[in-house]
């Protein structure tokens, strides 16, 4: 079932997904060469409770940190650790924070000081994927719709989106439905409407789409070593254009 929410639901929600924005910002100053994914957890950590909220991933189905660092090959669900960011790697950073009952869900990929004009193209291309996906999220549309977007959009840059994981509803629990696949048909599944909340989230990999699991039985890696980037948005259906709860802080 989809909960749609409130205009009160939706306020505490925008509060969430402020505090999950505010600190992706504070991460994108953090991330240079040298700078340990540990170091960057611990800012995250230190960010969203000085907010007064609580992170939303450690704990979640046994996940060990309170963010997501996934560097280079690396897709999503990275641990952050000992690892020191090099000039050149990209890193994708992915948190969530809880703030009186309610989840904010972001991730972005960040650049560790200059990178190659591959990597720098892929970046791109993720980002206006994930800006295509959202142009998309409108009440006459369908579900499908946001996906085929994603997958034709990056598809035509020669690229290709991951198929096992998916974006998601999101409110009183970070995974609600329903499921938001980055690939398929357009016109299927339900209809959009208004106080919908949704966590969109396209993976993309220069290579082929195919994942494989490290030993640690987390971090998901492109099969073929190619590089690979996430951009994630918590948005609102409106009646218009969707509203973007974790948008960057003015
Ligand atoms: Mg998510």
């Amino acid at each position: 079932m989809i909960f749609l929410k409130s205009e009160r639901e939706l306020t505490l929600m925008r509060q969430a997904c402020r505090i999950v924005a505010v600190t992706l910002a504070r991460l994108q100053e953090a991330v240079v060469p040298e700078v340990t994914t540990r170091e960057l957890e611990l800012l995250a950590l230190d960010s969203i409770r000085s907010q007064g909220a609580q992170t939303a991933f450690k704990g979640y189905q046994k996940f060990p940190a309170h963010i997501c660092t996934s560097v280079n090959e690396e897709v999503v669900h990275g641990i952050p650790g000992a690892r020191r960011l090099r000039e050149g790697d990209i890193v994708s950073i992915d948190l969530g924070a809880i703030w009186n009952g309610f989840y904010g869900d972001a991730a972005c990929t960040f650049p560790v000081g200059r990178i190659s004009p591959e990597a720098q193209r892929l970046l791109a291309v993720t980002r206006q994927a994930l800006e295509r996906a959202i142009a998309v999220v409108r009440p006459d549309h369908r579900l499908s719709d946001v996906s085929h977007e994603v997958q034709q959009f990056v598809e035509a840059h020669g690229y290709s989106v991951v198929r096992n994981y998916v974006g998601h509803g999101i409110g009183r629990a970070m995974h609600e439905e329903p499921q938001i696949p980055n690939f398929g048909p357009p016109g299927r599944g339900p209809r959009l409407r208004p106080g919908m909340t949704l966590a969109i989230e396209p993976m993309v990999n220069i290579g082929g789409w195919e994942v494989a699991l490290r030993p640690d039985h987390w971090t998901a890696v492109t099969a073929d070593g190619s590089l690979s980037a996430h951009f994630e948005h918590t948005v609102a259906v409106t009646e218009g254009e969707a509203e973007i709860l974790t948008a960057a802080p003015a």
